[in-house]
């Protein structure tokens, strides 16, 4: 099985350094917004010099990353105006219109511009922060804090039981997806605690074989997806309505009969990765 989600496979992506040069006519400008939204060119993501600069002069442009080795950048923009020759694009659904360095340059620039817009001050004085230069990191003019980019440890597992696997409807889910159980990582806790109480929590089972099987992130806004698969161990289902509108036992051959999670999501590899391992034992 390969080990690489979507948002993992090796592209012309490569994640920068924080150290910041100034733009080149040739380099891209990631204009988002605070709904996971990026401003595409023509339907292309702009360079600096093809962009109306009354769009960026309002924020800082940050250098996060480099495709094909030329210099990405990313910058925020709450209102996001579409006209002609703009437009407004989902990042989440870019997938289909993008090539995947794109795509991931795309996904990180909505996590740094989060981060950015989140941090604008030091959290110890209050004083602005400035980008390091040095590292993918802030600093404060003031008293020298560093702020390093947020990450939310997040685990998700897909849940076995003999030919069965276990797949919820989240409360938040407007498209009637059946999906892995997943939760924040409390402080204190290993991975597979966390994953043990999310599950006991929000569907009343207890699981066991606790096995990981890959990462990705999941930049909406910050979080680090950690998949899991895992043996039903004891526990009738019982659905925190909190949560979950729903959590069932799906045969395998069932799954064509329900809306499962985006292709481009962990809990979508984790299935596949499930039923791959599943059709090579027999
Ligand atoms: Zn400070």
């Amino acid at each position: 099985m390969n080990v690489y989600t979507i948002f993992n496979q090796p592209s012309q992506f490569t994640i920068g350094s924080g150290k910041q040069i100034a733009p080149l006519a040739e380099s891209f400008v990631f204009i988002v917004d605070n709904k996971n939204n990026i401003l595409l060119l023509n339907n292309q993501v702009p360079t600096y010099s093809k962009i109306d600069k009354s769009i960026i002069n309002s924020t800082t442009l940050f250098l996060f990353g480099y495709i094909n080795d030329v210099a990405c950048y990313c910058c925020f923009d709450d209102n996001l105006q579409s006209n002609n020759n703009l437009a407004i694009q989902n990042i989440k659904a870019s997938y289909q219109m993008f090539s995947l360095e794109y795509f991931q340059a795309s996904l990180l620039a909505n996590h740094i511009v989060y981060w950015l817009r989140t941090h604008k001050f030091c959290g110890l004085c209050g004083n602005t922060n400035h980008f390091s230069n040095k590292e993918l990191s802030l600093k404060c003019t003031s008293c020298n804090n560093t702020t390093y980019p947020s990450i939310a440890p997040c685990v998700i597992g897909l849940i076995y039981n003999e030919d069965k696997i276990l797949l919820a409807k989240n409360n938040n889910n407007t498209n009637n997806v059946y999906s892995c159980i997943a939760g924040f990582v409390n402080p204190g806790e290993s991975l597979e605690r966390a994953l043990e109480r999310e599950v006991h929590e929000e569907v009343g089972l207890k699981i066991k074989n606790i096995r990981y099987i890959s990462s990705q992130q999941w930049p909406f806004p910050h979080s680090l997806m950690m998949g899991f698969i895992a043996e039903y161990d004891s526990g009738e289902i019982k659905v925190d309505y909190n949560e979950l509108s729903d959590a069932r036992w799906f045969k395998l051959n069932e799954l064509d009969q329900i809306n499962l999670p985006s292709e481009i999501s962990i809990a979508n590899h984790l299935i596949k990765h499930y039923i791959l391992c599943n059709d090579n034992k027999q």
